[in-house]
């Protein structure tokens, strides 16, 4: 027999070997072969009796590790659709999928636990021999009825220096025990918690989904605070109820700690949790979990979108729009893209839940690939916010802060409730300028400027991660005259302190919040009113409930208004959106002010007057006339090197390959090679290659003829080159 494996290397391509005599695998086992000079573990992925190989030339298995499938076929076949779909090697997309122990060749089972019980000697002790030791009396009592695992025995306030005691005197011993999956919560299930009546809305949307025993993929598009949310807990009640699994997919675990807190309040299931702060171990018990069907209810991040499960109820992808569902590097997959391939493989729906969905979404709703349902009123008696644009032309402004809105925040203080203002530039000032000659302090590694953050008394590039002191002198003319250009989230706090001195601010942005549980803390003391003023960057605007803010002041769009890049404008308006949408959750209304030195401008009289749902319609309009997607597709290739001519020569090569199929694929735009829009960066000049069409086929047949060619030139050697299918990053 041969075998075809997928090992962790980068070659676009898979591996035969013979299996030897008397050894038997099946598809979705690990092996062990060699590989070059060392041995490699690689997972079976085809087993079969004929080679497109030289027999002679192929090398033998060396080890069998499984005796079974480590993942299921529905997830391999999901893995060998995204490999061919992302032009990744498959071998490395199944190793950034599994978990790294599963990669190592670690066994696929539970992390072993330790036991106590007691030896022949313990048996035979009595309560007399325990006269002088209350505490060893009490474990041996315990430990009599029955062997307990460690874990048990903390609960029981046993201490390990007891345990330790016992042993010595050889009354105890520590035992190993293999941990059980605790399968039976679908018997013990049931409803913790009082939960809201659905209004008609809701119902409506729950109605739709649930029950269904098929594939589906729906939009639950609902503005913030329509109670998203609540339809998730109804429908994965359901699927509860049936004994199935739920996978949740949220953008950042550690900003939405609410949201988990709200599923573990309301079912008495086994809820896990991926997310990056996991061990190695804690990801592979997780996974375990999920594969066996004891993990009820799995909630993470993108990499969670890859957990297996043994009885998949549903799929939930919560603020679909979110970008940090797409992958920036090695495998740059996007998970509500691929969670959509894998809730069609298991035969399941899936929902896809915003405010502010991504225009390839509300694409693939409005041309009824997807079925729509909408939340358009306020969950509870919770009202809409009321918009404002502030005219910032010829304004002197504090800190970056209007006079009006200064005045606007002291009404709302006044009134005891808290204010939000929003500023998406942390450190102190985006650059250091030299009044008198007008130098900028710039970053020598990128076309960037340094922020001067003061808190850390330093210059940091934030492409690059450069640090350096910050200068005394000008470096061109030597003035000691150094001003800070613009103005930082570290800026605007120490304006607020002199100007609101009576009230408490916080900072929760990525420098602030970088100690872990300070996020945490800070988010406790805006829920108990500890502060009135929250300063964030986009960090604050994730998913948060402050039902006291009741005014919220966005300080600068300008920036996204005249962006090279065409989502610019559809980011803008999700963040503002969101943003907006922290603002009277509860019974207070709310109020946003956006300030603007182009309050007429187009786009943002549209978001303000009509909102998202209507920019959003008039956006995919636009885009349709321009022909960008999602009205056609695009694939991206990078290259970098030290010397700008490098990547230049490497992506003209690769676009001369792609010129000999011109007759066949003559809708095919091939734009550049050119400068990426940050041409240098970390040292390392930047150029691209984009290639767009009117359907992805198009793509996939000109990539599939040419990748081959791409992988043997040459000039590849010397760069570092990517390929991006579906890139949303320029
Ligand atoms: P979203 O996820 O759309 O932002 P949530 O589900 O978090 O909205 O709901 C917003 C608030 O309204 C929450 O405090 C929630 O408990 C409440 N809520 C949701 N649905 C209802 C309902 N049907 N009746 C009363 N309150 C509700
Ligand atoms: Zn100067
Ligand atoms: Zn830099």
């Amino acid at each position: 027999m041969i075998c075809t494996i997928a090992l962790p290397v980068p070659l676009r391509r898979s591996f035969d070997y013979l299996l030897p005599e008397g050894l038997q695998t099946q598809v979705g086992c690990r092996v062990k072969v060699p590989f070059r000079s060392g041995d490699k573990i690689g997972l079976v992925i085809d087993v079969k009796t004929t080679s497109e190989f030289d027999l002679n030339k192929l090398k033998a298995v060396n080890e069998i590790l499984d005796d079974a499938p480590i993942i299921t076929p529905q997830l391999l076949q999901l893995f060998q659709w995204a490999s061919a779909y992302y032009h990744h090697p498959i071998g490395d997309v199944i190793a950034q999928a599994i978990p790294t122990l599963l990669k190592q060749g670690e066994p696929d089972s539970l992390k072993p636990l330790s036991a106590w019980q007691l030896t022949a000697a313990g048996q035979d002790a009595t309560q007399q021999d325990f006269s002088r030791s209350p505490k060893q009396l009490a474990a041996w009592a315990l430990l009599k009825g029955k062997p307990l695992t460690s874990a048990e025995l903390t609960t029981a306030d046993v201490t390990s220096a007891t345990l330790n005691a016992l042993a010595k005197k050889n009354l105890a011993e520590k035992i190993p025990q293999q941990p059980q999956y605790q399968n039976n919560w679908p018997e013990q299930f049931s409803l913790q918690q009082q939960k809201p009546e659905l209004n008609t809305e809701q119902a409506i949307a729950v109605a739709a989904i649930s029950n269904k025993e098929a594939f589906g993929c729906y939009l639950l598009e609902g503005v913030t605070g329509s109670g998203k949310t609540e339809v998730y807990l109804n429908l994965i009640e359901h699927v509860l109820e049936q004994g199935k699994q739920a996978l949740v997919l949220v953008p950042e675990i550690g900003l939405t700690p609410q949201t988990v807190s709200r599923f573990k309040a309301r079912f008495n299931v086994p809820i896990f949790m991926v997310h990056s702060e996991l061990t190695d171990r804690e990801r592979l018990d997780t996974w375990l979990h999920g594969r066996a069907g004891s993990a009820a209810i799995v909630i993470g991040t993108r990499s969670a979108i890859f957990t297996p499960m043994l009885k998949p109820g549903i799929i939930i992808i919560d603020e679909e729009h979110d970008t940090s569902f797409k992958q920036q590097d090695f495998f740059r997959y996007h998970a509500r893209d691929l969670a959509v391939m894998r809730a069609m493989r298991e035969k399941i729906p899936i929902v896809l839940g915003s405010a502010t969905p991504s225009l390839e979404s509300l694409n693939n709703a409005l041309s009824n690939k997807y079925h729509h349902l909408s939340l358009k009123e306020r969950a509870g008696n919770a009202q809409h916010a009321r918009h404002y644009l502030q005219d910032i032309k010829n304004v002197r402004l504090n800190s970056g802060l209007s006079p009006q809105l200064i005045e606007l925040m002291h009404k709302h203080l006044k009134q005891g409730n808290q204010v939000m203002l929003f500023l998406n530039r942390r450190g102190y000032a985006p650059a250091l300028l030299c009044h008198e000659c007008g130098w900028l302090a710039k970053c020598q590694r990128c076309d960037a400027f340094y922020t001067w953050h003061q808190s850390d008394n330093a210059m940091i590039c934030h492409h690059c991660n450069s640090h350096r002191p910050v200068p005394h002198q000008c470096e061109d003319c030597g003035s000691t005259q150094l001003l800070g250009a613009g103005v930082g989230t570290e800026q605007l706090e120490e304006t607020l302190a002199e100007v609101f001195s009576q009230y408490k601010a916080v900072r929760i942005d990525r420098d602030s919040t970088r100690r872990k549980g300070s996020l945490e803390n800070y988010l406790d003391g805006i829920q108990s009113g500890e502060y009135q003023i929250l300063i964030g960057t986009q960090m604050l605007a994730k998913g948060h409930h402050f039902p006291d803010v009741t005014l919220v002041g966005i300080l600068d769009v300008d920036s996204s208004l005249f962006s090279s890049d065409f989502r610019a404008a559809e980011k803008l308006a999700q963040l503002f959106t969101q943003v907006a949408g922290r603002a009277g959750r509860a019974s207070k209304p709310g109020q946003v002010v956006l300030q603007s030195h182009h309050p007429d401008h187009y786009l943002l009289q549209d978001l303000v007057n009509n909102g998202y749902q209507d920019f959003a319609r008039s956006a995919l309009s636009e885009r349709q006339d321009a022909l960008l997607p999602p009205f056609s597709f695009q694939a991206l290739f990078r290259a970098e090197a030290t010397y700008a001519n490098m990547p230049e020569t490497f992506l003209q090569q690769v676009k001369q390959i792609f010129s000999g199929y011109t007759e066949q694929y003559k809708q095919i735009e091939l734009i550049g090679p050119m400068p990426a829009i940050m041409e240098r960066r970390a040292g390392k000049y930047r150029f691209q290659l984009l290639i767009q069409a009117p359907n992805r086929a198009l793509i996939a047949g000109l990539l599939s003829s040419c990748m081959e060619q791409v992988e043997k030139l040459k000039s590849g050697i010397k760069v570092r080159w990517s390929l991006d299918i579906d890139p949303t990053d320029f």
